[in-house]
């Protein structure tokens, strides 16, 4: 294909700097972009603290209308107050949006040496119920109770998808991590949903179930067996985190938010407080969800150019760091915008 019949177009994409280290790794990310001349344009939005500083709802209406609107967003990462306060506006946004599918893969980087080599699975996450939800009430003066809810229509919408998605990604198998031997209803269920799909739909990709406890010890025993994880909204969460000191931190691992109504990028990692403002963050998880985001709107609408991109954005960040030019979380002295810089220096 000729240059000059690739996409000219600039996408419309929301960008939620969140708030933390959110701002700094959401501006790097953008100088990353626009010197590797991503077609975006960036409709920039507020969620969370950033939103109610501004005297706006915690997640504004505006917000979530202009995510559906553009169907993308790349998003910062939001404080959640701990043990009080308002409830969690990642979990609010999944929800309003309906962004059922959480996917984070999990891959070593040549340059970041760590334990083990040749990881290379990828996290399948229910994200709409379960016990994230915090569905909690006060029963009596003395008791409080969190819901686990499951539902038929969730835990089969996610099956087959986590099934439809290795099958396009050519993956082997499926691991479903449970604890349906204590949870026999709720994980019952979502394990039960599991087994059809792959049964009556999914024959081809390989299957396993493992009690979440065993689970865990064998991912730090020996992380390469696994190729697939599919598991409920909270074990993601906390496996998710346990993954990504597999691979050098929370600094190295992208995700994305995957629903009918569009498709919301971010890192795994919340906002840092304890490094916030001093920009030493590593903007390479957000700068990596930004390239998921790219090969996303390459295969969904077509845009080749997107594609390139995105590939170009990646060797350059590789090259970053083989050449050992890392941020403080990967052993280097580099800060967040000295990096970046070094990863556009090497777009080629
Ligand atoms: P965290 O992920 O923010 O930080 C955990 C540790 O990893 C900290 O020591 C931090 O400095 C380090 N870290 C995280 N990202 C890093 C980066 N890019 N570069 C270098 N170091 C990095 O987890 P936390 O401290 O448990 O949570 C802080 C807040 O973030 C909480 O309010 C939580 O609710 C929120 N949170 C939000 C999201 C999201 O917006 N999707 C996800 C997780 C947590």
């Amino acid at each position: 294909m000729q240059e000059d019949v690739l996409s000219m177009s600039k996408h419309p994409v929301v960008l939620i700097p969140g708030d933390g280290i959110g701002p700094e790794v959401t501006a790097a990310t953008q100088r990353v972009l626009a010197a590797a001349a991503a077609p975006i344009e960036w409709i920039v939005c507020q969620a969370g603290l950033a939103a109610l500083a501004q005297g706006d709802d915690v997640l504004p209406q505006s917000t979530l209308d202009a995510i559906e609107r553009c169907r993308i967003a790349l998003k910062g990462p939001c404080t959640t107050p701990v043990g009080e306060g308002f409830t969690s506006v990642n979990v609010q946004l999944r929800k309003r949006l309906m962004l059922y599918a959480a996917v984070r893969p999990v891959r070593n980087l040549e340059g970041v040496p760590t334990r083990f080599a040749g990881i290379d699975l990828i996290i399948v996450r229910e994200n709409t119920e379960g016990l994230y939800s915090g569905v909690e009430n006060q029963v009596t003066d003395d008791v409080v109770m969190s819901m686990k809810i499951a539902t038929q229509t969730a835990c089969t919408r996610i099956a087959h998808w986590a099934f439809r998605f290795a099958t396009q990604r050519r993956r082997r198998k499926i691991t479903v991590f449970h604890k349906a031997n204590i949870m026999k209803m709720t994980d019952g269920l979502f394990l039960r949903t599991a087994r059809q799909a792959h049964q009556h739909e999914y024959p081809n990709i390989d299957y396993q179930e493992m009690i979440i406890d065993a689970g865990c010890m064998k991912l730090v025993q020996d992380p390469t067996q696994f190729d697939v994880l599919l598991l409920e909204n909270l074990y993601g969460d906390v496996v998710s985190d346990l993954c990504a000191g597999l691979v050098g931190g929370l600094g190295v691992v992208p995700g994305a938010n995957y629903g009918e109504r569009g498709a919301v990028f971010e890192a795994v990692h919340g906002s840092a407080p304890d490094i916030a403002g001093q920009g030493v963050a590593n903007p390479l998880a957000l700068l990596m969800s930004a390239v998921m985001k790219l090969n996303h709107i390459a295969e969904d609408m077509d845009d080749r150019e997107c594609g390139i991109i995105a590939e170009r954005i990646k060797s350059a960040y590789n090259r970053a760091l083989q050449d050992s030019e890392k941020t403080r979380d990967l052993g280097g002295s580099l800060g967040t915008e000295a990096f970046a810089s070094a990863v556009i220096e090497r777009l080629r």
